[in-house]
């Protein structure tokens, strides 16, 4: 990885951006005009009235046109917030939030009151909220609760075009909700032309489209395929600057670590080049970016100086940064995909499709003529690009989706109305998953522990982790783990001219039991200095992370207390965690090999201890990991040591010890395999309706 967050360069260039953000003049325009200025304005009458008229209706409109943040204002001001609230999805949790900022300033209130915002583990809302966006995640919880969502009174399902799982499932289960609440309006919004199918789906609803307002774009290939994608984007970034006429520039990268050491890069590129060449300001933005700085892309760029906006994918659609003129694509993007081989979800960097080629060439096109620069052939674009992005659905892996059905009731998955269903075997193998972590029966139906997994906002076997841990008494333990896991960032950082010393404090955490005890081990230093920040720069330990990691805590408390489960600590018997562990993530079992790194248990699949592990070269024989990261190598991340016949314990259905009939007792519990023959077949039982008499 080439990742390094927090360089001498980069503290030096983060202190520039922010004094030249004090330069940097907002644009002239008012609020008020600038609103009235979006294509979306001149219909917004028309629109309110399709809406009163209309329990569904499909928006279709550029990005840019003033979907998100007007057609939520329209509605309130129609006075739609008036019995209920406004909601708004968001397949991004940046988006999100960035949106509700953006319109609470528009509104003209603070953000969490009259407009907020609503993600996983934080909520933004007050009870005086009227809009509120929020990812379709959180939706979909909130929809588990209360399949008729009463609270709400129009729910707008935005960028739908994105087709994510979440978004998926909310449009069947809208669909649903309609029947019972003929008062509620769903919006659906589109940015791409996929809006006949839409209408298609939702009863033939009425199509509205919003004019765009693009210019030409000009497209320019690669001549030949790029060996490094990165380095040729980054010397094309160059080369606009030096050679084209003004105009801003967007860049599309993969993710956080390829983006921070691209802005490092350019920054250190544009200092040799001296005080005599134009100034250039390098803006990231991705999604776990603190918002101050995310803010900073919208800000225009001080006169005489060219903006560069260096972002994910976030930037192709949810987001738009007026005066963007240039558009380098790279033609890659980094996304989630199920590996059937593994079992399980991977992020992977894969090349976009032509839709997405052609939304990123879009975004040139907004302020006036613009130019693309493809970094791949024509030929590659006509041969090797998809025409359309796959719906996540169709590729990702499932239980986290069956296991909330279930739990809304609806058994009958093969006959559930999705507007392109997921492959048949998908569904098999998420069932299986469910029923070897014991959240469905023999006969595919939910189980006590399986509803009460639902209410988890968190992966299953996460999930099962925590709720284990209170019966084996060190659910204490196991939700600062847990709590360390969901926070999702960085936690030990490791800058780059001081990667020895943060080793060294980083080894002072380390269990020999493994990645998930270090976890442990850093958050009670954590809470026994007090929940202080200082304690965390010295330790090389993010402060941030740490401060999510003590509110997703507080929020998992709250649900565990609502299932009674307690809270009890396992003191220094640290065992019982790891047993614990097992019964999550016992498919994610792997044994050292006698060659070289480990195989996993389940497919025999290579795999290799990360260097960042706690276990990094010590003797290790079984271990779990919490999940799989593929840069060189297949490398398992957060692991920890078991025993073999924890797995047994953990999952008899899925685990048994081999019958070798001449080994010892302890030879035998190290032979222990994996039981598929109940899945062998594809039985329709465990998709279709299964409704006991009298149930
Ligand atoms: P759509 O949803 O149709 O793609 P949006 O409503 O997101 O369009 O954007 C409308 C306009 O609002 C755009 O011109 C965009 O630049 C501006 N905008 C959106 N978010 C922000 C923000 N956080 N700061 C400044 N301008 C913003
Ligand atoms: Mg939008």
């Amino acid at each position: 990885a080439r990742g390094a967050p927090q360089s001498g360069a980069r503290a030096e260039w983060r202190q520039q951006q922010t004094q030249k953000k004090e330069l940097g003049k907002r644009t002239s325009m008012t609020i008020k005009e600038q609103r009235e200025s979006l294509p979306v304005f001149k219909f917004r009458d028309s629109l309110l009235k399709a809406v009163h008229e209309n329990p569904l209706l499909v928006v279709v409109g550029d990005t840019g046109s003033g979907k998100t943040t007007q057609l939520t204002q329209y509605l309130a001001e129609g006075g739609f917030g008036n019995n209920g609230l406004i909601g708004c999805t968001q397949p991004r949790r940046v988006a999100a939030v960035s949106v509700a900022k953006r319109v609470a300033e528009e509104v003209g209130c603070q953000l969490g009151k009259e407009i907020g915002y609503t993600i996983r583990f934080e909520d933004n809302t007050s009870p005086e909220t009227v809009i509120k966006y929020m990812t379709d995640g959180i939706m979909q919880r909130e929809i588990l609760l209360d399949p008729e969502l009463k609270k709400y009174s129009v729910i707008m399902l935005d960028e739908a075009h994105e087709r994510t799982i979440a978004t998926d499932v909310l449009f069947c289960l809208l669909k649903k909700a309609l029947k019972r609440r003929p008062d509620l309006k769903v919006i659906v919004t589109s940015a791409t032309l996929d809006a006949e199918k839409f209408s298609k789906y939702f009863n033939e609803c009425p199509i509205f489209s919003i004019p765009g307002r693009t210019f030409p774009v000009e497209i320019m290939y690669s001549r030949e395929p790029e060996t490094d994608y990165l380095d040729a984007a980054l010397v094309t970034a160059m080369q606009i600057h030096l050679t084209e006429p003004p105009g801003d520039i967007l860049l599309f990268l993969t993710g956080k670590e390829e983006i921070d050491t691209s802005c490092e890069i350019l920054y250190e590129r544009m200092k040799a080049l001296g005080p005599s060449v134009p100034e250039l300001l390098i803006l990231p933005i991705y999604s776990s970016l603190p918002s101050e700085a995310q803010s900073q892309v919208f800000e225009p760029a001080p006169s005489g100086a060219r903006k560069l906006v260096i972002a994910t994918n976030i930037a192709e659609t949810s987001i738009t940064i007026d005066g963007i003129y240039y558009v380098i694509d790279p033609g890659f993007v980094k996304q989630q995909a199920y590996d059937a081989k593994l079992g399980m979800d991977r992020l992977q960097v894969t090349p976009i499709s032509q839709a997405q080629a052609k939304q990123r060439a879009g975004r040139a096109g907004r302020t006036g003529p613009g130019k693309c620069f493809r970094l791949y052939t024509e030929a590659a674009y006509q041969s090797e690009m998809l025409p359309t992005t796959i719906p996540e659905i169709q590729r990702q892996n499932l239980s986290n989706t069956i296991l909330m059905l279930k739990a809304m009731g609806i058994n009958d998955l093969l006959h559930f109305d999705f507007m392109d269903p997921p492959p048949t075997n998908t569904m098999l193998t998420a069932l299986e998953e469910l029923y070897a972590l014991s959240a469905l029966d023999d006969e595919g139906l939910l189980t006590r522990l399986g509803r009460q997994m639902a209410d988890f906002p968190m992966e299953p076997a996460l999930a099962k982790t925590l709720i284990t841990s209170a019966a084996m008494q060190c659910s204490d333990e196991m939700l600062s783990i847990v709590a360390m896991i969901s926070t999702q960032g960085e936690i030990f950082s490791r800058p780059r001219a001081e990667q020895q010393k943060a080793d060294q404090k980083k080894a002072r955490f380390h269990d020999p039991a493994g990645d998930h005890l270090t976890l442990l081990n850093a958050y009670q230093g954590y809470k026994g200095a007090n929940y202080d920040f200082g304690w965390c720069r010295e330790n090389f330990i993010q402060a941030r992370s740490m401060k999510r990691a003590r509110d997703v805590r507080d929020q998992l408390i709250t649900i565990l207390q609502r299932h009674r489960l307690p809270i009890v600590s396992c003191g220094r018997d640290s065992t019982r965690v790891r047993q614990a562990l097992c019964a999550g993530y016992f498919r994610n079992a792997a044994r050292k090999d006698p060659t070289e790194g480990f195989k996993t248990l389940v497919e025999g699949t290579p795999v290799y201890m990360h260097p960042s592990s706690a276990l990094f070269g010590k003797a290790a024989e079984h271990v779990i990991y919490h999940s799989l990261v593929e840069t060189t190598k297949e490398y398992m991340h957060q692991v920890t040591v078991i025993e073999p016949k924890w797995l047994v314990e953990a999952a008899p259905t899925f685990f048994k010890v081999a019958p070798t009939d001449r080994l010892s007792k302890r030879k035998k519990q190290e032979r222990i395999q994996p039981l598929h023959s109940k899945f062998a077949d594809a039985d329709a039982w465990r998709l279709s309706a299964q409704t006991r008499p009298g149930k």
